[in-house]
């Protein structure tokens, strides 16, 4: 089915005239010499006295650089929630249309879903946590915006087949939103590249987890230019702030210690998937390829609680669909992993 942006977009974002802030109007603002009075700020330097780059090139160049993408198929965000929330405040008329997610997943879906008051279709993930084409398609309707895929997917840890990402995306006319937050954790490939070849696909991204940076807030999202450009108009023009941009930039300029922290963690996620494997009260444990595995348990409440008692926090899921009597539990450090063991053991 061919994808037509203007009739994803809400008619208010269409004729939306953005806001137009003092560092829009003058965008080579870094030049050295130039004296700025034109946004108020305090000209005393503290090295955040001035507004940040409303487009964050900088981050961007490194990031277009390192991804083999252009920055106007990318928007930066306060996290990826932010990056999620504008994408439902673009597309989704409140009161109206719908999304699809498919639990169980990532809880901020169904919670933006709320907040922008547009109906949250569930349609569950089959046992083996894949999505259940025929499912979706029977719950989609003409007022269908966007569906949401997490893959690699939180809680499970697993990732979607292609052939069914494929199949959405070639036969949905609205747009395909996945949620890569853990895919460098994956052997997978990022579906990154395929941006050029579906005008219907949204990738959201993060440097919360494998970057090692969730204290700072920042999310990426990579689309067409099109698709960008109307998420453009309504983003809040200073959203990733100044101190942000920096870690940023440095971090992702350390190519070594990202990989070396990577490979350490996926080194102790098999680790723990060994020992897993002996822990009598341990029925189950789901194929992982981020940085936590999904187990199931006799009884989650009570391994929970003396988990808590002993001073270790994980994630109890017994409430989640398809996940009663389950824990996630996050690859951490050597240490970390050898308490958790001794922990489990006892
Ligand atoms: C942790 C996580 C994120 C990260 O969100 P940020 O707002 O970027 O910290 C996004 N999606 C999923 C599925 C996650 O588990």
């Amino acid at each position: 089915m061919k994808f037509d942006i203007n009739t994803i977009t809400r008619d208010n974002v269409k004729v939306l005239k953005p806001y137009s802030s003092a560092r829009d109007e003058f965008e080579d603002f870094d030049t050295a010499d130039m004296v700025f009075l034109d946004a108020n700020e305090n000209p005393y330097n503290s090295g955040v006295n001035r507004y940040p780059d409303p487009q964050q090139a900088s981050v961007k160049s490194i990031l277009a650089k390192q991804h083999n993408r252009s920055q106007n198929q990318m928007l930066l965000g306060n996290g990826s929630d932010e990056v999620l929330d504008l994408i439902f405040r673009a597309f989704c008329e409140p009161k109206k249309d719908n999304v699809i997610t498919l639990p169980p997943t990532y809880g901020m879906y169904g919670v933006l879903a709320n907040i922008n008051a547009i109906e949250n279709r569930e349609v569950l993930l089959s046992t083996d946590f894949q999505p259940q084409i025929d499912k979706i398609f029977k719950a989609i309707d003409d007022n269908t915006k966007m569906i949401f895929l997490c893959s690699p997917n939180n809680p499970t840890g697993n990732s979607f087949s292609e052939e069914s990402v494929v199949t959405l995306l070639e036969k949905f006319k609205g747009l395909i939103v996945i949620d890569e937050a853990y895919i460098d954790f994956s052997e997978k490939e990022s579906w990154l590249k395929k941006i050029d070849q579906y005008p219907n696909l949204i990738i959201t991204q993060t440097l919360s987890k494998a970057y090692g940076l969730a204290g700072i807030r920042l999310g990426i999202c990579y689309a067409s230019a099109e698709i960008i450009s109307v998420l453009n108009k309504i983003k809040p023009p200073y959203n990733v702030n100044e101190l942000t941009q920096k870690r940023a930039l440095e971090r992702l300029n350390d190519t070594k210690a990202i990989k070396h922290e990577i490979e350490s963690i996926i080194e102790q996620r098999e680790k723990l998937l060994k020992v897993l494997l002996e822990v009598s009260f341990v029925k189950k444990i789901y194929p992982t390829e981020a940085n936590f595995v999904l187990i199931k348990v006799d009884d989650a409440n009570k391994r929970y609680d003396d988990l808590i008692a002993k001073g270790i926090v994980i994630r109890n899921r017994t409430t989640q669909p398809l996940c009663e009597n389950t824990l996630r539990l996050t690859i951490g450090t050597e240490e970390e992993n050898k308490k958790l063991i001794e922990a489990l053991k006892a």
